[in-house]
């Protein structure tokens, strides 16, 4: 079973994402490498013993040692090659010591048992340690190994009692070691699968809501979080503001610089709103160079000292591009809910008012929609229209 799954899983490999296939080809050559000891296991007797015994254990602990470094491939640890020679190289020089010089059954089992608990136990830390969210796949791999990890605990401790003579001797303990060891390349490999499938579900998912660009939500994603945002907010009566910001005269930026010192420029700003902003913050793309912040529990006055300091921390940042200084200036409109503003599309109307408000007020300013009459009043009144400012 175990080379049939390998070999069918072999085939299609190479299918999966670049991301899975490394994991996926180590726990491919796990599962070709276990049987020849089970192979050799077997052939006691007929074959020299280094060959069954030494070699046997050898590989059946490097199909292991494979699972073990798939899990943390999977999980994108680092490989553990330096305790993997190590635990190899002690299970040879034991394996040896135990066959030619005290020559003992319960001996190795005992070795073999503790050094397959070991790669069992690296596999189940491989799943768990991080702050990754745990799948029920990989639930399912780390319970087929913690229990192995019993199984070779309980052998240890009852292999004294079974009256063992040989491996192959017919015991309830053998009989649940070679069940465990029947199964486990069926149902871990099925768990390890499954693990892939979220893994490839999770990357699309997340392909379909964050702008590849920049990294932050996109449009799409933007309006479901801010749709529940507003309501969470309207139901325990706290406030809630939104940024509209949009790059000034960013068409100037790529015509001068090419496209991609204006996609540097994009990914430069959303870094200046993430340092700016607070970790609770939504922050997505709308389109182009505009960007959208959901800043919850923030009332409009301090959501315009927010923006202002965002504005400021555009006008500071010293981008260049090749050398050459590129001044990242920016229109933001705050607008936040209120009386008259209660629902995502009128406060993504008004803020976008304030926004333009701001641009045509003379760029690189902030502008709230609660003023917006202010504003434009003011401009009524003559106000010029800085168009002079130099970007
Ligand atoms: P204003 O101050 O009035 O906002 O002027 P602007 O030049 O920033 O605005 P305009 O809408 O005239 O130009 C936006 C430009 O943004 C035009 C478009 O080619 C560019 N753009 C949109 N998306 C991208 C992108 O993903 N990468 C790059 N490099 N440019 C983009
Ligand atoms: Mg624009
Ligand atoms: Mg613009």
């Amino acid at each position: 079973m175990s080379t049939l799954i390998g070999l069918a899983l072999a085939v299609t490999v190479t299918g999966y994402p670049k991301s899975l296939r490394k994991p996926m080809r180590l726990w491919v050559r796990g599962l070709l490498i276990q049987p020849f000891s089970f192979v050799l296991f077997s052939l006691r007797g007929q074959i020299p013993d280094w060959l069954s015994i030494i070699v046997g254990n050898i590989l059946l602990i490097i199909a292991f040692a494979h699972v073990s470094q798939a899990l943390r491939a999977y999980n994108r640890k680092s490989q553990l090659n330096a305790l993997m020679f190590a635990i190899f190289g002690i299970t040879i020089v034991g394996v040896i010591l135990l066959t030619y010089v005290w020559p003992t059954l319960l001996g190795r089992i005992t070795l073999i048992s503790l050094v397959l608990a070991v790669l069992a136990g690296i596999g189940v830390d491989a799943i768990y340690r991080g702050q990754h969210r745990i799948t029920r796949p990989e639930h399912m791999v780390a319970t087929m190994l913690l229990v192995g990890i019993v199984i070779m605990m309980v052998r240890i401790l009852y292999a004294p009692d079974a009256g063992l003579i040989e491996l192959t001797t017919s015991s309830p303990m053998q009989g649940i070691v070679f069940t465990y060891g029947s199964l486990l390349p069926v149902i871990a490999t099925s768990g390890f699968l499954l693990m892939c499938g979220e893994r490839m579900n999770e990357d699309l998912s997340r392909l379909a809501t964050i702008d590849s660009l920049t990294g932050v939500y996109n449009r799409r994603t933007l309006t479901e979080l801010a749709g529940k945002a507003i309501t969470a907010s309207k139901r325990h009566g706290r406030a809630l503001s939104l940024l509209i910001l949009d790059i000034d005269h960013f068409k100037r930026i790529n015509d001068e610089f090419g496209h991609e010192a204006g996609d540097l420029a994009l990914c430069r700003v959303v870094e200046i709103m993430r340092s700016t902003l607070r970790e609770s913050d939504l922050t997505a793309r709308l389109g182009g160079e505009e960007f959208v912040a959901i800043l919850p529990d923030t009332d409009e006055a301090s959501a315009f000292v927010l923006a202002e300091r965002l504005r400021e921390e555009l006008a500071a940042s010293n981008f260049s591009i090749s050398g050459w200084p590129v001044p990242l200036r920016a229109s933001i409109g705050v607008g936040s809910l209120g009386p008259t503003i209660s629902d995502l599309e009128t406060l993504m109307r008004e803020t976008d008012r304030a926004m333009y408000s701001a641009k045509r007020g003379g760029r690189n300013r902030v502008a709230a929609a609660s003023s917006l009459e202010k504003v434009q009043g003011g401009l009524r009144q003559g106000q010029p229209e800085a168009s002079s400012e130099s970007y």
